[in-house]
């Protein structure tokens, strides 16, 4: 079921998006090589406390972290760990979600560590593009599967693929609510977009095939070939104006 959120509803999804911003503007010069996952999700657990917040993934479905660290070949879901160190040429998808007055707001960037081929960085902006290419698709009256095509078309232009086992979502009191969004469909299907949707369009795009399979941790979903792979991800609100990017900031 789609629950519809009203104005006041989004207003204070929006004061969410702003914790959950400031919470990456922070964590953007704090992360580089030689530092643990672990020490990034203990760093932005305290950062969304501070902010009077609360780490949405923390004991979701009991997720045993406050964000999901997903390096290189990995797609989402990667949990931090003492032992994983970023090092100079890793990509860094890092996905968190914050609570904020019972609303949840969620995102995710892929950021390189120091110095990454010229190969990789396109793979990271044509992900990043690929969510505004869905945006222009998402407009009053349009459909999900306008979005999702969009997306879709965009990436695999490109020669990149989208993930299909894993999709964007609705958002609101919980984290995840309906409709799906997938990063793949046909135009013209699905929900049509109404005033007070609320959805995470997250395009996961691989450099190789679309397979991804979850390793033995339950958690950590990484692409079948071996193949790196990045995410972009921001919740988005249908508001009377028209389409609103919540956790937009700079990069
Ligand atoms: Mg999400």
């Amino acid at each position: 079921m789609v629950s519809l959120k009203s104005e006041r509803e989004i207003a204070l999804m929006r004061e969410s998006a702003k914790v959950l911003k400031e919470v990456f503007i922070r964590l953007k010069d704090f992360v580089k090589a030689g530092l643990s996952t672990k020490e990034i999700d203990l760093k932005a657990e305290k950062i969304i406390r501070s902010l009077k917040g609360q780490p949405a993934f923390l004991g979701y479905y009991d997720f045993p972290a406050s964000v999901c660290t997903s390096i290189n070949e990995q797609v989402v879901h990667g949990i931090p760990s003492s032992k994983r160190i970023l090092k100079e040429g890793d990509i860094l998808s890092l996905d968190i979600g914050v609570r904020y007055k019972d609303y949840c707001s969620d995102a995710a960037r892929t950021w390189p560590i120091g110095q990454v081929s010229k190969e990789v960085l396109q793979l990271i902006d044509v992900t990043r593009a690929s969510f505004f290419e869905g945006m222009k698709a998402l407009q009053l009256k349009s459909r999900i599967g306008d979005v999702s095509s969009a997306i879709q078309k965009y990436v695999e232009n490109r020669g990149y693929t989208v993930v299909r086992d894993f999709v964007g979502h609705g958002i609101g009191r919980s984290l995840h609510e309906d409709p799906q969004v997938p990063n793949y469909g046909e135009p013209g299907r699905g929900l049509v977009i109404q005033e007070g949707l609320v959805v995470a369009i997250e395009p996961m795009v691989n450099r190789g095939k679309h397979r991804v399979k979850i390793l033995e941790d339950g958690w950590t979903v990484v692409t079948l070939d071996g193949s790196i792979s990045a995410h972009h991800e921001e919740t988005v609100a249908v508001t009377k104006n028209g389409p609103e990017i919540l956790t937009q900031f700079e990069n």
